[in-house]
């Protein structure tokens, strides 16, 4: 039955993905439910998206209420759910325009438009960007064009041009490749597809001081590791550095489609003017009225403490593993992102887990990702551990 079902999936969807073997019906708190009940505890929350779990009765009644009222209307007209959203995201990202999208990748797409008007509106002859390699910025062609792994690229060549890629925390290497023709850096403050690799303080201060001396734009890409993930609201808050445009999406509105970029007053004067860029539905009443109120539940609820006072459990939890199995050799993260480099295939440790009723994911092609909600407890932690055990034990035979 369950078999014939996932067979007919994949007869009529393009062939992009090659889906586990498990049909999920819904979910509550930190666990997801599939189809014949079985319960399994959810450490990917659809990949850093789920943040405060499912189900939120809250966040739910917000969206009944407003599709009551008006899904959607058309930028052209005000409402007032996106200058709630908009508000609260501009206090919490420290920037001070916002623009909100569908999607992670058109949040790149914008800023990557952006940092090309700014420069264009400067008349300094700039286009250029520098991006990293291992990075990971979305699927549409201009994200595609700064996303620094090659077999992702290399089908759909020729991209957005005037992209060169430097080693990532290797400040050197983005030195070499600065030219007066550069207008930005884009990278990730930690890479999270690329193998969960957290930026070292003195590379990302030193790409910015970089950046200020000459005169190009940092953007930062915060769409997986920001919201609160690392222990501050976004990643870069904990390095004494501002970026000058940030990238946003996934866990800002928990589950509903929605992105956004976000520059600051000296990078707005000189950027995107009415009719630069523009969207259908980003920004529209349904998903601003649930970004408004899942911002104002990580406030209330001092999601970010939660993290702080959590995360160094999971940590501790994971360095015993790296300790106790050979095939775990190192822990990389920061927060409630973290990485668990394997020695054995971790597809094999990832469908083993997920057999024990446990959800997690791979980053690259040796680590097993840990994205779980935010909300998650050390009770929580306890019996993804013990599940996770019995899958590297597995994979071991
Ligand atoms: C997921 C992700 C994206 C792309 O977001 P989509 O919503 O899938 O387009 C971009 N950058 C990073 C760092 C991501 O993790």
């Amino acid at each position: 039955m369950n078999n014939a079902y996932m067979e007919s999936t994949d007869q009529v969807l393009v062939h992009t993905y090659n889906r586990f073997p498990v049909i999920f019906d819904h979910g509550d708190g930190v666990h997801l439910y599939d189809e014949d009940g079985k319960e399994y505890l959810d450490f990917a929350a659809g990949i850093a998206v789920s943040s405060l779990g499912y189900g939120n009765p809250e966040i739910a009644e917000t969206m009944k209420n407003q599709i009551d009222k008006l899904c959607h209307i058309s930028n052209l007209y005000y409402t007032k759910p996106i200058l709630n959203a908009a508000t609260r995201l501009k206090a919490a990202s420290q920037m001070d325009r916002v623009f909100f999208t569908n999607s992670g990748t058109e949040a790149i797409e914008g800023a990557l438009k952006s940092a090309r008007k700014y420069a264009y509106s400067k008349n300094n002859g700039r286009f250029e960007f520098i991006a990293m390699e291992h990075s990971f910025h979305g699927r549409s062609m201009g994200a595609l064009s700064v996303t620094g792994t090659e077999k992702y690229r290399t089908p759909f060549e020729p991209l957005v041009g005037g992209v060169k890629f430097a080693k990532y925390n290797n400040l050197e290497s983005v030195k070499a490749l600065i030219t007066d023709k550069t207008c930005a850096v884009i990278m990730e403050t930690l890479q999270g597809e690329g193998g969960i690799y957290p930026a070292e303080k003195e590379f990302l201060q030193g790409v910015k001081q970089l950046c200020e001396e000459n005169d190009m734009l940092l953007i930062l890409d915060e769409i997986q590791c920001g919201m609160g993930r690392t222990g501050t609201m976004f990643a870069w808050q904990d390095y004494d550095v501002k970026p000058d445009i940030m990238c946003m999406a996934k866990a800002i509105g928990n589950g509903v489609p929605v992105g956004a970029f976000a520059m600051t007053e000296q990078v707005a004067e000189y950027s995107l003017a009415p009719g630069d860029h523009g969207t259908t539905y980003g920004g529209g009443p349904l998903v601003c009225a649930t970004v408004d109120k899942v911002l104002e539940i990580f406030e209330r609820d001092h999601i970010v403490d939660h993290v702080k006072e959590v995360a160094p459990y999971l940590e501790e939890k994971l360095d015993e593993l790296v300790e106790k199995y050979d095939i775990v050799t190192a822990r990389r993260g920061k927060g409630l992102i973290q990485g668990l480099v394997v020695t054995k295939p971790v597809g094999q440790i990832v469908n083993a887990a997920l057999e024990e009723g446990l959800v997690v994911i791979s980053a690259g092609s040796d680590v097993v990702r840990f994205v779980p909600p935010l909300v998650i407890t050390r009770a929580d932690v306890d019996e993804m551990i013990v599940k996770l055990e019995k899958a590297i034990v597995k994979a071991n035979q």
